[in-house]
Parts: C-alpha cells; sequence; structure tokens
C-alpha cells in the first residue's frame, strides 16, 4: 500500500507540475531547449531567500496562500489534468477578431481631470489614469503566453494598441510571474518609458534579469504599501492561486491582487485568484472601491481554487464593497474549456440578477467614472451558439452570494 500512495504521490506532483497554466510549456520544457533561457526568469539569490523567510506568507521555501495553505492548482490533479486533455472546448475563440477601439499615441495626450479613465488592454493589461498618472496592469501584448514561440497558447485578439504607442508610465504593476501576465519582451519594450515597477516578493528578480534597474522595482508583501507619485499608493493584496514559469521553480514567487488609491477613487486588480474570505478584509482596509478589475475567465470546477467562477467574481465584488467591476481575463487566450464568451455573458446575466453594475467595455473603450449607459453585448456578435459549461453547483453559489 505504502508503495502503492507514495507511487501515486509522484504521478501526482508530476501532473500537477503540468496542468493549467503554464501548461504546455511545462511538459516540454522537460525535453526542449528554450529560444532564450531568459524567458524562463531569475532563480533566487540565497539573500532573497533570506528576506523571504521572513515574510509569514513564505513557508517550506515556498510562498503559500491565505491561511497559511499550500498553494496547488486542484484538489483532484489527476480529474483535472484528465479533464483538461479530454473535453473539447466547443468554442475556444471567436470566428471573427472581436470588435475594439483602436487607439494610438495620440490617444492618452489628454488626461481627464476630475475622473479616473481605465481603458482595457485585453486579457489583464488595464491602463489606468488617476490623479495624473499613468499605470499599466501585467503588460502582455506577445503572440503567446509561453517561453517559446512556436507552442503554447497563442492570443486569438490583438491589442487595441501597438506596444510602440503606449505612453510613458510612471509605473507598471504586475500580479504575478506567469506568462500569460508577465511577458518579458513587453517588459523590455516597455522599461525604458517606465518610471516604476511594483511587483510581489520575487517577481522582480525576473524583471532585473531582462534588464531593468533594480532602483526601479519595489516588492511588496501582502498589505505592503507604496507611494507611486502625487499621494497615489499602491497596496499589495492577497491573491490565492500560484506561480512559476518552469518546472522547478512553483511558488518561489509571490503572486498578489493590487489596490490603487487615488486622492479620491479607490481602483482595485484583482490579479488571477480563487476566491477566498480575505477580499472582505481588502473591502475593509481599501475599500469602498470605485471600480474593481475582476479576473472572470479561464475558469473551471476543476481548478476554481485558482480562477473564480463568474459567480465567484460578482460575490467578491460584493465582498470588496466595489460600485461597478470590469470583468477581465478573457477574450484574449484559449486557457481553459469554456467558451470564449462565457465570462462576459456569464458578467452580464449575474450582475444584474445580483444588484452589481459590471462595465463591460471593448478593448481599448475608455472607461470613465460618469456613469455609463446600457451595456452593448458586443461580444454576442461574434458568438456561436453552443451549449453553456461548467455551471456552478447551486448550494455553493447559494452560499457564497449570501
Ligand atoms: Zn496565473
Ligand atoms: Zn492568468
Amino acid at each position: 500500500m505504502k508503495f502503492i500512495s507514495r507511487k501515486y504521490k509522484k504521478i501526482s506532483i508530476a501532473l500537477s507540475l503540468a496542468l493549467l497554466l503554464p501548461l504546455i510549456w511545462s511538459l516540454t520544457a522537460c525535453s526542449t531547449t528554450p529560444e532564450s533561457d531568459d524567458a524562463f526568469g531569475s532563480t533566487l539569490s540565497k539573500e532573497t531567500l533570506a528576506m523571504f523567510r521572513k515574510s509569514p506568507n513564505f513557508r517550506d521555501e515556498n510562498f503559500i496562500n491565505i491561511a497559511g495553505e499550500k498553494s496547488k492548482p486542484s484538489t483532484n490533479f489527476l480529474g483535472a489534468f484528465y479533464r483538461y486533455f479530454t473535453t473539447k472546448n466547443p468554442a475556444p475563440q471567436p470566428e471573427k477578431p472581436l470588435p475594439f477601439v483602436a487607439l494610438n499615441n495620440q490617444s492618452f495626450i489628454d488626461a481627464p481631470k476630475d475622473s479616473y479613465r481605465v481603458t482595457w488592454l485585453g486579457h489583464s493589461a488595464i491602463l489606468i489614469e488617476i490623479d495624473g498618472l499613468k499605470i499599466l496592469t501585467d503588460p502582455m501584448f506577445g503572440e503567446r503566453a509561453s517561453p517559446f514561440s512556436w507552442i503554447g497558447p497563442k492570443r486569438f485578439q490583438q491589442p487595441p494598441i501597438n506596444i510602440a504607442d503606449i505612453p510613458e508610465l510612471d509605473a507598471i504593476i504586475i500580479s504575478h510571474d506567469h506568462y500569460d501576465h508577465l511577458d518579458m519582451e513587453s517588459i523590455k519594450l516597455l522599461n525604458d518609458r517606465t518610471l516604476h515597477f511594483f511587483t510581489p516578493l520575487g517577481v522582480g528578480s525576473h524583471l532585473k534579469q531582462w534588464g531593468v534597474n533594480p532602483s526601479k522595482i519595489t516588492e511588496l508583501d501582502w498589505w505592503g504599501e507604496a507611494e507611486v507619485a502625487n499621494g497615489v499608493i499602491v497596496a499589495a493584496t492577497p491573491a490565492q492561486h500560484f506561480s512559476g514559469r518552469g518546472v522547478f521553480d512553483r511558488n518561489k514567487t509571490q503572486w498578489a491582487s493590487w489596490a490603487i488609491i487615488g486622492q479620491k477613487e479607490r481602483l482595485f486588480f484583482s490579479g488571477d485568484t480563487g476566491f477566498h474570505r480575505e477580499f472582505d478584509e481588502i473591502g475593509k482596509r481599501y475599500g469602498p472601491f470605485d471600480l474593481a478589475m475582476l479576473e472572470n475567465g479561464a475558469y473551471d470546477k476543476s481548478w476554481s481554487q485558482v480562477h473564480m467562477m463568474p459567480e465567484e467574481t460578482i460575490a467578491a465584488s460584493k465582498m470588496l464593497n466595489a460600485k461597478r467591476i470590469i470583468p477581465i481575463h478573457w477574450g484574449t487566450f484559449d486557457l481553459a474549456l469554456h467558451p470564449w464568451y462565457e465570462p462576459a455573458q456569464k458578467t452580464y446575466s449575474l450582475s444584474r440578477a445580483h444588484g452589481v453594475t459590471a462595465v463591460q467595455p471593448k478593448m481599448g473603450e475608455f472607461v470613465l467614472s460618469t456613469p455609463t449607459g446600457p451595456v452593448a453585448q458586443w461580444w454576442n456578435d461574434q458568438r456561436e451558439r453552443v451549449e453553456e459549461t461548467n455551471t456552478f453547483p447551486k448550494a455553493a453559489l447559494a452560499t457564497k452570494l449570501e
């Protein structure tokens, strides 16, 4: 029995390494020479590890999740692995490119005076303008969320702005080191136009490896705060996820969500996260939020620990005390099993059913603090009708939305 359980554990660990995101590259990294070792990022120095050991969120040489739980993408690795590779996504991507608002190097010249302005650039990349500052989250402009140019999730939707046209930035905020959030080429191209980078613990080591001056990087543990400029504060807040860019660096760097606190307005950026009880504490400490940009995409009931189901996104918005939400982490890469449009459609119907104001802009469309009109269901133009999947168990939903 012992042998069997040890063997099972080994298989589970091996499979968990290859599971979900990063998925393909975890498998291929064993047998393939990457085009650039750099893309995998850096390894941590002894000094850095010694610093991490002082964090309450670092245990047994790994970053951990809320309540000290070890992070794992799924409680049932084998089941999730099997499901991922045997289930066919009925609509992995739109048949035509999605409608978007094209932006160029003139688009951000005049910042609004009395309002934040938030522009979704696809997936989790968002240009936030607040109190005269420009802050970009998780810049991912690459073709593939992968260290390789020939394999790994390929974007099906181009960004609404060329990376060369991104304006001078006061800051870039990174949520974690997965390839769909931290893209080496994008960082290298934006470095000269960016005054400062804010990351969770350890993620700055990748940036340094790619040529970012260490003096431009601030790494924050959960609940750590720093001023960007003009009194605008960014705070790293908890998230329930995992990290790693290769086979052997699982959970060696931290993951976080972020509160962006302006002089009058408060914004929240979820990064990648499963549903967790600390949303409540984030809402208490930094809310109410004028706008929360919440992940809603790449979810599945088999790995709902690390990506929120749509019902959970709505529940989280209530705990955060968010006046309005924008669903992000969808419409760009096919990373799960749900139809590409399902996150938008579920946000649309669930937000109405539960009294949450969801703003659902096209990529490139400006969102200001002023009230917006009815949401145009623009994603439906490109939608083929298929059976909806991933229904969250009703009992669990009732508890979360109480
Ligand atoms: Zn992730
Ligand atoms: Zn992601």
